[in-house]
């Protein structure tokens, strides 16, 4: 089987061919303005005519996003960056429709914390772009949610609303002053009776309009408040409890009293709760520079004690002056262990603390809450690290344990589903030395078999000889075994000799609430494998990507396809010749799969 380029994703782009095939045949709808085409293979040919049989005139890459100016049959007509255009395959594609218009036009997003992550999506499941500081500025696109998309210098990217202030796009100049309400990212109150329902899970109540006002209390999903004024984006509300405040206007939707019932906001998940509470510690950082010498008739923390207790174990003791309660919570990428110290100021306890550890590399503090206090501990924790809190001594020591978990008793029972890429008259890829693809994935996926094989793992493998299996039946099998998680291993290839480095892959997702469980938990595993691997093999990161790739968007189970390296970059190639590297390779996605069962099992 003859081909120009190599590509190991060819086989699974057949599959999706079929599919597009299907639904677009024979249809030549009139295409609606602003349709975007991004790219879906890794190096797409851009033709001059609807065909294979035009020229290639260009190469679109993975993630490029195109805007469409016509269709026919299942091709599709695209703007190209250097100001052509050309033809590209609609089965090669993602077509997305344009955005409705844009809700948050003339409005800015002023960043209210440092380090604050600008993300691929509207959610911390979204993989993180770039990072923001205090004050930085960026127009706003749309928001869903709680979340605010952003104009970047190149690219657009997502943020989360309670990290940001929205400011309309005038100049300094044009502004009314500050203590007078100004045309806001809600809309006015304006005149008649107005509540305010809460739509964030935990939404903090200030004593004034702005992140920079002390925390008085929090409101929860669902809750109706009377909006007594409005400042800005924000909002003065009557409380459940008697009293007043002020909540963040982007976390609740505004009704009127008068001709709307109102209706309690639904839809949030567990998780965007546990994600909106860790994130509320960067909220609540620019208080932590308040005078805490009023607190002296209150409890405080008075040490904290760090010791390596094993090579891969660090203990932290915090002691404090009076009996305490905890909670603590666990944030993901990056891993963080959060613990809430109930009924304490921070006292000494420096903001940052570095550590020199192999489980955490700094402690951040802050005083999280105020009557009754709260201080918040940040442990940032090394990847697959586990954590246990615990008090003793009356109450008055917490005790948090940080420690690389032992794998042993991950694996056992797990029923784990190899599928090596290609086989029979499928070479996949194939190197410049003629190495092919399929007997790569062949050989690392039985190495990976024995090391699960002998922690007692059920493993069984979509193909274990040199034969042709379709990619519906690979999902099949672990389908029909109801395997707890599917690995797909493939190698890379690219047109490119020079590329090189270690990808993995997880499904795009197709938006229902089902989908959205699944897509989280692959996205766990091809973290935990991925990291695993950067790290034994040296090669280059590229990270993990979403593709709908057959094998990812038709298995029921947390689904990742692993591209170890590129065949086509000469090094690579010599690289996965040798026994050393397939074995490391092996350990790697080995480590990286009891890693996920270990934290799923302590989570
Ligand atoms: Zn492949």
């Amino acid at each position: 089987m003859k081909r120009k380029t190599p590509s190991c994703l060819l086989s699974i782009l057949i599959g999706l061919a079929f599919l597009a095939g299907t639904l677009l045949s024979g249809t030549n709808p009139a295409r609606a303005a602003g349709e975007t085409a991004v790219v879906a293979g890794t190096s797409v040919n851009v033709r001059n005519g609807p065909g294979t049989s035009y020229g290639v005139i260009a190469r679109a890459n993975l993630g490029d996003q195109l805007t469409v100016l016509d269709q026919s049959t299942d091709w599709y007509n695209v703007s190209l960056s250097n100001g052509g255009q050309g033809w590209i395959a609609g089965w090669l594609v993602d077509i997305q429709q344009p955005k409705a218009a844009a809700a948050g036009a003339g409005l800015v997003a002023v960043l209210n914390g440092n380090d604050i992550n600008v993300r691929g999506g509207p959610g911390t499941s979204y993989g993180v772009i770039t990072q923001g500081g205090s004050g930085d500025r960026f127009p706003v696109l749309e928001s869903t949610g709680d979340w605010v998309k952003i104009q970047l210098n190149s690219g657009t990217g997502w943020v989360a609303g309670w990290l940001v202030s929205l400011e309309t796009a005038q100049p300094a100049a044009s502004q009314p002053a500050a203590d007078e309400p100004t045309p806001s990212a809600v809309g006015s109150v304006g005149s008649g009776a107005k509540v305010a329902v809460v739509s964030g899970s935990v939404v903090n109540v200030r004593s004034g309009p702005g992140t920079s006002n002390a925390v008085v209390g929090t409101v929860t999903q669902g809750n109706s408040l009377q909006v007594l004024s409005q400042s800005s984006d924000w909002l003065q509300v009557s409380l459940p409890t008697g009293g007043n405040g002020w909540v963040a206007g982007w976390l609740v939707a505004l009704k009127d009293v008068v001709s709307e019932p109102v209706q309690p906001a639904t839809g949030q998940t567990d998780d965007s709760e546990v994600s909106r509470g860790g994130d509320r510690s960067d909220d609540s950082r620019d208080s932590d520079d308040d005078n805490d010498s009023n607190d002296s008739d209150t409890g405080r923390v008075l040490s904290m004690n760090v010791q390596n207790t094993a090579s891969d174990q660090t203990t932290f003791t915090i002691r404090t002056d009076t009996p305490v309660s905890y909670n603590s919570f666990f944030l993901s990428n990056p891993d963080r262990l959060v613990v809430d110290i109930q009924g304490v100021a921070p006292g000494e306890l420096p903001q940052t603390k570095e550590v020199s550890s192999k489980t955490v590399s700094k402690v951040r503090s802050g005083h999280f809450q105020k009557n009754p206090d709260v201080t918040r501990l940040v442990f940032e924790l090394c990847s697959g690290v586990q954590s246990e809190v615990s008090l003793s001594g009356s109450n008055k020591t917490l005790i948090v344990d940080t420690y690389i978990p032992k794998l042993d008793g991950a694996y056992k029972n797990k029923i784990i589903v190899l599928d090596p890429g290609h086989g029979g008259p499928d070479p996949g890829a194939i190197g410049p030395g003629g190495t092919q693809e399929k007997t790569v994935t062949l050989d690392i996926a039985k190495r990976v078999s024995k090391l699960l094989e002998a922690q007692e793992a059920k493993v069984v493998m979509a193909r274990s000889a040199d034969t042709d299996v379709s990619l519906a039946a690979r999902t099949d099998i672990a389908n029909k075994n109801k395997a707890d998680i599917f690995v797909s291993i493939h190698i890379n290839a690219h047109t490119d000799p020079s590329i090189g480095g270690t990808t993995s892959y997880i499904h795009s997702g197709n938006g229902s609430s089902g989908e959205a469980s699944r897509l989280q938990e692959s996205d766990k595993l091809a973290r935990s494998i991925q990291t695993e691997m950067v790290k034994s093999l040296g090669l280059r990161d590229i990270g993990v990507k979403q593709a709908n790739f057959a094998v990812l968007r038709t298995s029921n189970m947390p689904a990742v396809l692993l591209e170890l390296a590129f065949i086509s970059n000469q090094a690579e190639e010599k690289l996965l010749q040798t026994d050393s590297f397939k074995n490391k390779a092996a350990e790697a996605i080995v480590k990286g799969i009891g890693t996920y069962f270990m934290q799923k099992k302590t989570a």
